[in-house]
């Protein structure tokens, strides 16, 4: 059951788990396309009447700060947020705007790795890349 994940990542990370925020996190779970704060809140106010989106906004926030979710700022004016906290690379379509996965090879992660025995204590790290999506490319080629 979904619900059960999502009700056991906020526990694994030490998030007090509310009705809100269960239905929140198993959005983010179950839609892989990077949603804004609009988005989550326009696709979950039905269900939830009393959702606010300063409640959104701070959730996803509190996701993020606990390291529940990826709070995106590869648009600086579209924040949005990802439920895969597992190193991965985004790109950015310049046309339409929508947020894609890269999947690198480990060998390029041990690479770009800080020297941690340095004293740089790594939490995150984002790699963004811009440019144009494959639907883009080939509507502009018809
Ligand atoms: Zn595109
Ligand atoms: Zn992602």
């Amino acid at each position: 059951m979904t619900t059960k994940n999502a009700l056991n990542t906020l526990l694994d990370y030490g998030i007090h788990p509310s009705v809100q925020r269960i239905a929140i996190m198993d959005y983010l779970l179950k839609h892989h396309t990077h949603p804004t704060v609009d988005e989550v809140y326009v696709a979950l106010h039905k269900e939830i009447p009393t959702l606010s989106k300063t409640t959104v906004y701070n959730t996803l926030r509190l996701f993020s700060e606990h390291g529940a979710a990826q709070m995106l700022t590869i648009d600086e004016r579209k924040v949005c947020f990802d439920g895969d906290v597992t190193p991965h690379a985004h790109f950015m379509c310049k046309k339409c705007g929508r947020v894609f996965d890269l999947h690198l090879e480990d060998s390029f992660l041990q690479t770009i790795r800080p020297n941690v025995s340095e004293g740089f204590e790594v939490d995150e790290a984002h790699l963004y890349f811009k440019g144009t999506c494959k639907a883009c490319a080939e509507l502009k080629d018809c």
